[in-house]
């Protein structure tokens, strides 16, 4: 005989430290001990018993519910629980079990512990998904199915109504119907969904009505069983059994479904069971088959192409399966007095304290999903249900209250009643999520700390930009879309398409918003991108001139949008639709996902400036974070931005991003690096300074007082060269006209610069030492904009940081290249020098093995340059890694992109060697991270646990970098100051 029971006795079986609790309304904790261990051959066994005096009362007048059996069964092999009801009251199940009931069968299992309406019904786990997997269908239909008879027979009792078996009497009472419904621990789309009002059959129907019960609701209740089973069980086309609907409402000259009379509901039954014939399928009349296939078919619609495909694509594994519900039914169909709905506890959009959602009368769930009928609001719910509305109301409170978060929820009203089916936390922009997070901390039903970790970067980031009114997630925006490129600058734009720069502002002049499309863009470009709302390039990557020009300033960006074909250079198509777009034809891009529109969406703009609660909201960010926010800037504009988003100084000015901005200062630094005399070199230098005193003037302004770091110039100086195809195509040609040069000498000099690898070449301090009259220059610009500025009364921090260091004596030399500078001003302006602060930043392994003799060497501050320092750990190149990271992440062989993730192992290390070296040598000496990962999540977790004082990010990512610091702290125990590795000191 197989154990009935739960077995208490689990001789083989490692105790885990599970605690599961039934709670009463008052909140009283009653203990219900879970084991979870492991069984023959190391299967994940788990084990729920029933503690004695389990509190189990009833939300109403305090009745006590009665257990209907041994509550959670034990399946075949008597080990693991395969079945776990619960009822008003009462369950084997809590909210934190989703991984073995699902999301759905853990929600059920809460609300009714929450004594919440939930009509009685019990979860198949979907540990029985994996056996069935294994087993195949004979474990459901052999090993499973006493249990689930079982299970049946309990809710029989505790429904007071039975499944109907022929010969059954129903006077008085309806038969018991089921609704089956899958769930996984993640919400899925691609496996079988409901079926609805499963035990009906021939002979059900004709006794209900020969019972007396209204033949519509009957009907209209059966032709629906037919459907969902055909479709979701036999495979049946639903278009079938939606076609013949739709002339039974034309045949009976009514709109809505809720308005054919009994006798064309009767009709439509039997037109659907010729369907099933046409199919060469027959309905199966008996209800405990019924169930049974629907079990096999949710369980099988697992592994169906559609549902693995999407499990892949999002990364979803190690589930076990999907669970299946199988609960009583209620009817929203019942009477006028009835209806389905759902809603949110709050509305999802702006946040405001308000249950929002909508409702049909005399309707089954799937009904106010499906557009079937226009619903209503749920505002109008308190005219016609006045006592419903109000319980909702409290159910809402009482989700938020325990899932300590906004829910979603859907109900049906049966004659009246309110009953509950299903909740989880609901979905929301970025405006409501910050919102919500800040009234329920302050309501009290959540902590600061919760209230941080409830808004996550996506929302906090969807605050800053622009976004689309329309819901994206809505068929009416996904139906628009016609191509997809790189997300490269976040926020939602519409405009008319513009293919040059000219182009743009001359129209954005007139009044008309534009998008600018173009192959690539360039410096010349720069005016174009201003004047335009959002700007698609089709090609260039996330750091591509496009890219990185529009996040500075915060305007959409889509790049690298392989799917833009040139017809000619005033029209294109996008991918295989012929459909061409000329200048002037308005299109909607979405920096955020890529997507390229042809629609003319409103736009919301931007509510940073205008919304408090996010005021509130980031002073706790601020109050909780460990480290210091700061961003890189190279533009006044950036710096201005960059404060304005709360970050605390100007960590990283790569100088030579100021080359880039304009045509007239790529000329001066083309002319720099082609001088081959001192006189020509020092013309050149002059008109450089000029743009970067200018620049660090504005940039040291914006950051009113606080520091700024510059570093001297990094990328080896053929970058700011034309490629050897645009020279010889034109380029030389033109670079001759400006610099005065002849074009085959540009040529050679652009040749005898080329290397083989240039990320280990001529760059960074080694530049600075072997050219040094550019660095020089820059250290002019920079000392002389503070002097004024300082002069004038403005406070400043500056600071200088050398790149790429890798000795102790090219640190030392960059430093008496700053010092001399410092001195000649000293005695140009006739005045003591003013501080500046000398750093490294460190970017090469063997730096950070030396950070304790560059911090003797007088180095006042480090800056991990992390995408050099991953780039040379790894020995990965950056511009050439795509080829094989991708591959490698595809292949399990790494889990994410080091460059866009910080690597918490190897580069953490050598971080963390770095830190502790040079802090056993200063123990205040400031270290940072400037570079990409400081906007990142996830390597801001990684950044937080070191002891590092700030991190360093693009001005954009500031309001994100701060949350995701506050979030690293609230989840960290304690800033563990560990000793070092053993590596005896360089
Ligand atoms: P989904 O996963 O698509 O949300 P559900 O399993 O929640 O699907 O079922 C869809 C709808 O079916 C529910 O919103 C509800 O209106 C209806 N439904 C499910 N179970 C029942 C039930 N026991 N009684 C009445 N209606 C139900
Ligand atoms: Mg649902
Ligand atoms: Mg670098």
């Amino acid at each position: 005989m197989r154990a009935r029971a739960i077995s208490t006795s689990a001789s083989n079986a490692r105790v885990g430290d599970g605690n599961f609790f039934s709670r009463s309304r008052d909140g009283r904790r009653a203990k219900t001990r879970a084991r979870v261990g492991r069984g023959r051959g190391g299967r994940r066994i788990d084990f729920l018993e029933r503690a004695p005096g389990m509190a189990r009362r009833g939300r109403r007048r305090g009745r006590r519910a009665r257990w209907p059996c041994a509550g959670a069964s034990a399946d075949g092999d008597g080990t693991s629980t395969a079945i776990f009801h619960f009822e008003r009251g009462c369950a084997y199940g809590t909210k934190e079990m989703k991984d073995l009931l699902g999301s759905k069968g853990s929600g059920l299992a809460e609300m009714a512990l929450l004594g919440l309406n939930v009509p009685a019904g019990f979860t198949i786990s979907a540990a029985c998904n994996e056996r069935f997997a294994a087993r195949g269908s004979t474990y459901v239909q052999s090993e499973l199915w006493p249990d689930v008879l079982e299970a049946v027979s309990s809710l029989e009792r505790t429904a007071k109504r039975t499944v109907f078996r022929s010969g059954c009497s129903l006077v008085g009472r309806a038969p018991l119907l089921l609704s089956v419904r899958s769930g996984a621990a993640a919400s899925m789309p691609g496996m079988m969904d409901t079926v609805l009002n499963l035990g009906l059959s021939d002979a059900c129907v004709a006794a209900c009505v020969e019972a007396g019960f209204d033949e519509r609701w009957v009907y209209d209740s059966y032709r629906r069983l037919l459907a969902m089973f055909g479709d979701v069980v036999e495979g049946i086309p639903k278009m079938d059994f939606e076609v013949a609907l739709s002339q039974a409402r034309s045949a009976n000259e009514v709109r809505f479904d809720s308005e054919l009379p009994a006798e064309a509901l009767k009709k439509l039954c039997d037109e659907y069971k010729d369907i099933y014939v046409k199919h060469g399928k027959t309905f199966e009349q008996d209800p405990m088959n019924q169930l049974s296939k629907s079990i096999l078919a949710v369980f099988s619609s697992w592994n169906n192409p559609r549902a693995v495909e999407y499990r892949d694509i999002n990364r979803l594994s190690g589930l076990l399966g999907t669970a299946v519900n199988v609960q009583q039914m209620v009817f929203g169909n019942f009477n006028d007095n009835s209806g389905s709905g759902v809603c949110f506890s709050r509305n999802p959009a702006d946040g405001t304290d308000k249950v929002y959602g909508e409702f049909l009368q005399k309707a089954q769930g799937e009904d106010v999903v499906s557009g079937v009928r226009t619903p209503m609001m749920i505002s109008d719910l308190a005219g016609t249900q006045a006592s419903a509305a109000e319980e909702l109301n409290e159910v809402c409170k009482e989700l938020e209250k325990d899932y300590k978060d906004m829910m979603d929820i859907e109900w049906t009203i049966e004659d009246g009643n309110l009953y509950i089916l299903q909740c989880r936390v609901g979905k929301r922009t970025g405006t409501a999520a910050v919102r919500i997070a800040t009234e329920m901390a302050a309501e009290g039903i959540i902590t600061r700390d919760e209230a941080l970790m409830q808004v996550n970067a996506k929302q906090i980031e969807q605050v800053l930009h622009p976004v689309f009114v329309i819901d994206e997630t809505s068929a009416e925006y996904s139906g628009k879309i016609v191509a997809k490129g790189k997300p490269a600058s976040p926020g939602a734009a519409v405009g008319a398409i513009c293919f040059s720069a000219k182009e743009a502002k001359e129209m954005k002049a007139k009044g008309t918003p534009v998008i600018l499309v173009r192959e690539e863009t360039c410096a010349d470009d720069i005016g174009g991108m201003f004047a335009a709302e959002g700007i698609l390039t089709a090609r260039g990557g996330m750091t591509s001139h496009a890219a990185v020009v529009a996040r500075g300033w915060g305007k959409p960006c889509v790049s690298g949008c392989g799917d833009i074909v040139f017809k000619n250079d005033r029209e294109i198509r996008f991918g295989s639709s012929d459909k061409t777009f000329r200048s002037g034809n308005v299109i909607s891009i979405n920096g955020t996902t890529g997507e390229v529109l042809n629609a003319s969406f409103p736009v919301a703009p931007s509510t940073i400036e205008t919304f408090l609660p996010l005021k509130t909201f980031m002073q706790w960010v601020d109050q909780k974070r460990g480290i210091e926010i700061r961003a890189n800037a190279d533009t006044p504009e950036d710096a201005d931005a960059a404060i304005r988003n709360g970050a605390s100084g100007i960590g990283l000015v790569r100088t030579e991003h100021m080359f880039f901005s304009t045509t007239d200062r790529v000329h001066a630094i083309r002319e720099f690096i082609m001088a081959q005399d001192e006189t020509s070199s020092t013309i050149a230098l002059e008109k450089l300074e000029k743009y970067h005193y200018e620049d660090f003037r504005g940039i040291l302004k914006a950051a009113a007082g606080r520091k700024v770091t510059v570093r001297l110039i990094d990328p080896p100086l053929h970058e700011f060269l034309p490629s050897e195809k645009q020279l010889r195509e034109g380029g030389a040609q033109e670079m001759s006209r400006y610099i005065g040069k002849s074009t085959h000498d540009i040529m050679e000099i652009a040749e005898n610069m080329r290397e083989h690898n240039p990320m280990l070449g001529l760059r960074g301090c080694r530049l600075g030492i072997l050219r040094p009259s550019m660095s020089k220059m820059q250290v002019r610009a920079f000392a002389q904009a503070a002097i004024d500025l300082t002069s004038e009364g403005f406070p400043v921090t500056p600071s200088i940081m050398v790149p790429l260091v890798s000795t102790v004596d090219e640190f030392h030399n960059q430093r008496d290249l700053v010092w001399g500078v410092m001195k000649e001003l000293a005695k140009e302006n006739q005045q003591p020098p003013i501080r500046m602060e000398i750093g490294a930043m460190i970017e090469t392994p063997r730096c950070a093995l030396i950070a304790g003799d560059l911090a003797r060497a007088g180095a006042s501050f480090f800056s991990f340059g992390t995408n050099d320092l991953t780039q040379m750990t790894y020995g990965f190149s950056r511009d050439d890694s795509d080829a094989f990271i991708k591959p490698y992440i595809a292949k399990g062989l790494l889990r994410d992109d080091p460059f866009v993730t910080l690597d918490p192992v190897a580069v953490a290390e050598l971080m963390d060697i770095a830190i502790h070296r040079a802090r056993d040598i200063r123990n205040d000496i400031e270290v940072g991270v400037c570079g990409e990962h400081g906007g990142d999540p996830a390597s801001l977790r990684t950044i937080d646990a070191l002891d590092v004082d700030y991190a360093s990010c693009s001005p954009s990512r500031v309001l994100v970098a701060r949350l995701a610091a506050a979030q690293a702290a609230c989840s960290r125990k304690e800033k563990v100051k560990t000793k070092p590795f053993a590596v005896t000191a360089a």
